[in-house]
């Protein structure tokens, strides 16, 4: 653990040389392996990437299928992971220079920019896509280098309860629901659904409702739901209580009693398990709307034919294309989103125990990784 005391801080100011010295961070050598501290002793720089003080980093359950599930990172192992990055600009390249000094959230997914994907308005599939802790070392440590391009700036000054490390997670558990909620164009017309309101889920409650939808909020947590209602949702439904056939008729009863006059459910599936998504599925009604914002590897048997009978849509969404970051932001920085509610902050130090904390549920918050101050 040496390399992790005595480190010095760089400052702001400093011209990069290369070396970082004390910079280190925490790689995956293995599936199933513990997460080992490894020194970064050089961060190359391109011209067009800068070296990115860590200010938190989140982590997310990708991470996890990484690190537990054997889902294989783009990057041969070992690897520092983490891709849920806020800091400070501490080096930049020659073509990028502007950005030294700038507070930054790394998006989770960068786009090359130049590819059909990327000129046709679909970043977000773009093949030659850079995404920190999958395609280079990430955010688990207190340096990381990344493409400039798609860095959403974060002004110096933050409102009141907002912290540089906190808003970490506006880098994908904020901006995937994000993208999902304004790809379904909703609006105060329309009910919103969310199966699952645990980290994604309840960022999700929270835009929804600053769209000005209606926001019903089913979780299998009574807790969860409790803090659904503080933030935005009008109806909560317990799921470890009721079936699939109870929730739809709970949902369609509190439809009725509203005046909401858009076209079918807009239905969020937030819970990434195979039970959300079957409740899920089953809640489209005519023209509903599911969009698929979790993930899991599990299949699940439905009838795929009630997208046709139901003339219904369903969509997913890989994560969000930089150009929309600020508009999220924004969203935090107004108090339209509030994070510190769902977010756990713990040292960088501590990596290996929490990473091994969120693997078992442990963790409630989305757990999110400080590198210490010197
Ligand atoms: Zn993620
Ligand atoms: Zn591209």
């Amino acid at each position: 653990m040496s390399s992790a005391t005595g480190t010095t801080a760089i400052k702001s100011d400093d011209l990069f040389s290369g070396a970082i010295h004390g910079a280190y961070g925490f790689r995956l050598t293995g599936v199933g392996q513990r997460l080992e501290l490894q020194e970064l002793p050089s961060l190359e720089l391109g011209p067009e990437q800068v070296v990115v003080r860590v200010a938190g980093c989140g982590i997310c359950h990708t991470d996890i299928g990484y690190a537990f599930d054997g889902v294989p990172t783009r990057h041969p192992l070992p690897l520092v992971l983490g891709h849920e990055i806020a800091g400070l600009v501490v080096a930049a390249g020659d073509k990028v220079a502007h950005w030294q000094g700038q507070t930054v959230i790394v998006p989770a997914v960068i786009p090359c920019g130049e590819c059909p994907a990327c000129k046709a308005g679909r970043a977000t599939i773009c093949r030659k896509q850079f995404m920190p802790g999958n395609d280079g070392d990430g955010g688990f440590a207190t340096h990381v280098v990344v493409p400039a391009r798609g860095l959403c700036p974060v002004p110096d000054k933050l409102p009141d309860g907002v912290t540089l490390a906190a808003l970490s997670v506006v880098a994908d558990a904020v901006t995937t629901p994000y993208e999902a909620i304004r790809r379904a164009q909703l609006g105060s017309d329309d009910i919103a659904v969310f199966t699952g309101v645990g980290g994604i889920g309840g960022f999700g409650v929270q835009i929804a409702a600053a769209f000005g939808a209606t926001v019903v909020a089913i979780d299998i947590d009574q807790e969860r739901l409790d803090l659904a209602v503080q933030h935005g949702a009008s109806l909560t439904l317990d799921s470890s209580q009721m079936n699939d056939r109870d929730l739809k008729s709970a949902v369609r009863s509190f439809v009725k009693q509203r005046s909401n006059t858009g076209i079918g459910l807009k239905i969020f599936e937030t819970s990434g398990t195979a039970a959300g998504q079957t409740t899920a599925f089953s809640l489209i009604d005519h023209g509903g709307y599911l969009a698929v914002v979790g993930y899991s590897p599990r299949p699940l048997e439905i009838r795929l034919s009630n997208l046709m009978a139901l003339d219904a849509t369903a969509r997913g969404n890989w994560g969000c294309p930089p150009e929309q970051y600020p508009a999220a932001l924004a969203l935090v920085l107004e108090g339209k989103v509030a994070l510190q509610p769902y977010v756990e902050e713990h040292s960088l130090d501590e990596a290996p125990e929490i990473f091994e904390a969120v693997h078992k549920h442990a963790i409630r918050g989305r757990a999110i990784l400080i590198p210490p101050t010197h």
